[in-house]
């Protein structure tokens, strides 16, 4: 059986993220985790929280709250927002679990064995009120350019400035606010990434199937300017992986953990060890080892493209450094970015539509169906509520979900809730199914490139053909010179129920299962043959006439909730 390992790019564990996040790396990871599923692939669908780095540092101070505590509260409200969007993880793993700091302890180990980590002297804030280091961002002071007062380390906020931790005046810790603070010498381990770019940009030349967006950004980070730059690999933070060579102390590094960048990718491995220690399955390295069993497997990443860089360059890297047979990735699909309603997400204002806001207004398919048909692919592309209005109403609502409610109501009214048995199916039926084949095969051909709108788009033409062939076929009028030729009709028609389920479940998995739960269709396989696929629900099997699966969206909401997601400007 074909494998194949999908991996979402991991979400920071700070915070609810919105719907640009949702739509730029998991939702499509979903949705081509569930098309393979369909397909009777074997699929490792895999995701997590991206747990350490001083953000979550702060954002746990500010919850008043044990790092480690807060984390574990962080990842159970992610994991519950996933599992509201119907996110098909096989596991949700976390970037601190012990399988993690095993496997980037290991990792570290076999880069220093391979001569691929040097350490570097560096001069570096240090804070004696708080006892530590501070990264750049937790030093704050006034901008010497525009004055601001809490203008950070690294850069300032107000007049966007890049600075120099140095550059502050009057600097002062972030964390406690002393500025008893001093330059001190610290030492770090470099991840020598420079001494493998010919090595890099070979496996980089050799993926001539990758998107452009994707190898652009590669070879810019190869090839501008000086080239690939070392990246340093630890930080003087409590919260953390500690630095350990494989089992080993590395002297000299007591009391350092390795920087965020560096162990978050590893974790899509480690997530693969945590899914195997949860039960849920029982070999992982045949999914990531080229010698126990991976050779065969198809590895495709998504992520947005500021995730770009370290998935094709620094992850490789640690992979190939390490001499050992890991599996690399085999596709990398990324995205552009998702704004909103004329400007950007923002998380500090309040902009936008987040994940946890966005279902408890709609079901999720709603949004499903609306963002991964807006997928931003080639270009950023724009939320504005009048556009999902229309997209939920007339492809949902109009389309799909009037089909399913005119046929079966209109079998329910002439011959009861029951597939019709008279009556034969004509040319135009045989003309429809050939339709039907050429845009399924279209459809599947999308969903294998993974070209998402191209896909949706294919999909909606499947839905609006059954709606134009029972508008012409009109059984209603049919019925009172020719009964039986009706109920041909009205079979025929309903047939396309559980066949549009199917093919929907990717991208609107809730109603899928409503539809195919109300017309009684036990036969979940890919209908691979349109006139096989036509032939699920034989005469004389009963149904159920289904809820109204799509509720339109009226000019009223639509202004409530454009209002109410608008933000508070600053
Ligand atoms: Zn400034």
């Amino acid at each position: 059986m074909e494998r194949v390992l999908i991996t979402s790019a991991i979400p920071y564990i700070n915070g609810i993220k919105h719907l640009g996040n949702l739509v730029g790396s998991q939702l499509p990871a979903d949705l081509f985790a569930r098309y393979n599923r369909g397909r009777g692939r074997e699929v490792l669908f895999l995701c997590a929280t991206d747990e350490h780095g001083t953000p979550a540092e702060l954002a746990a101070a500010k919850a008043g709250m044990d790092v480690a505590e807060y984390c574990a509260k962080m990842h159970a409200v992610q994991a519950e927002i996933a599992q509201g969007f119907r996110l098909s993880f096989d596991h949700f793993g976390r970037s601190s679990s012990l399988q993690n700091h095993e496997l980037t302890q290991h990792f570290a180990g076999r880069l220093a064995e391979a001569g691929l980590i040097s350490e570097v002297s560096e001069r570096q804030v240090y804070s004696n009120a708080d006892g530590r280091f501070l990264p750049d961002r937790y030093i704050e002071g006034t901008c010497p350019n525009c004055g601001y007062d809490k203008a950070r380390g690294d850069q300032c906020e107000n007049c966007t400035k890049q600075l120099d931790p140095t550059d502050l005046i009057d600097p002062r810790s972030a964390i406690s606010g002393s500025t008893d603070l001093e330059v001190r010498e610290t030492k770090h381990l470099y991840l020598r990434q420079s001494s493998m770019r010919d090595q890099l940009n070979a496996w980089i030349d050799s993926k001539t199937d990758w998107p452009i967006l994707t190898t652009s950004i590669a070879k810019k980070w190869l090839n501008d300017g000086d080239g690939l730059q070392d990246r340093g690999i630890t930080r003087d933070l409590d919260w953390g992986i500690p630095v350990k060579k494989g089992k080993d102390e590395w002297p000299g590094m007591e009391g350092k953990v390795f920087y965020v960048w560096f162990d978050a990718p590893i974790e899509y491995i480690a997530c693969a060890a945590e899914w195997v220690d949860a039960g849920k399955g029982d070999d992982w390295e045949r999914w990531w080892r080229t010698d126990k069993g991976a050779q065969d497997v198809r590895y495709v990443q998504f992520m947005g493209k500021d995730n770009v860089p370290f998935h094709t360059l620094s992850f490789p890297a640690t992979i190939l450094g390490s001499g050992e047979p890991w599996k690399l990735v085999d596709y990398i699909k990324s995205f552009n970015y998702l704004n909103y309603d004329g400007g950007q997400f923002s998380t500090s204002q309040g902009r936008g539509v987040f994940m946890d806001q966005a279902l408890s207004i709609l079901p999720s398919d709603y949004w499903r169906w609306w963002l991964l048909s807006h997928a931003p692919e080639t270009s950023d592309s724009e939320f504005t509520w009048e556009n999902f209005q229309a997209g939920v109403n007339k492809d949902l609502a109009d389309v799909l979900g009037n089909f399913v409610s005119r046929i079966t109501k209109f079998c329910r009214s002439k011959f009861g809730e029951v597939i019709p048995e008279a009556g034969d199916y004509s040319a135009q039926e045989a003309q429809v199914m050939a339709d039907l084949q050429a845009r399924l095969a279209a459809y599947q051909a999308h969903m294998e490139a993974i070209e998402i709108r191209k896909a949706a788009a294919e999909l909606r033409a499947i839905w609006v053909l059954g709606n134009e062939y029972l508008q012409s076929a009109a059984p209603w009028t049919v019925f009172k010179e020719d009964p039986d030729r009706a109920a041909a009709i009205t079979r025929f028609s309903l047939n396309l129920i559980p066949f549009y389920a199917l093919l929907s479940a990717p991208f609107i998995p809730d109603a899928a299962q409503a539809m195919l739960d109300a017309m009684g269709c036990k036969d979940y396989a890919w209908p691979e043959d349109v006139a096989e696929g036509l032939s699920r629900l034989p005469a004389g099997q009963g149904f159920t006439v289904p809820e109204v699966l799509f509720a339109k969206i009226s000019d009223g909401q639509r202004e409530e909730w454009q209002a109410r997601f608008a933000g508070v400007r600053s």
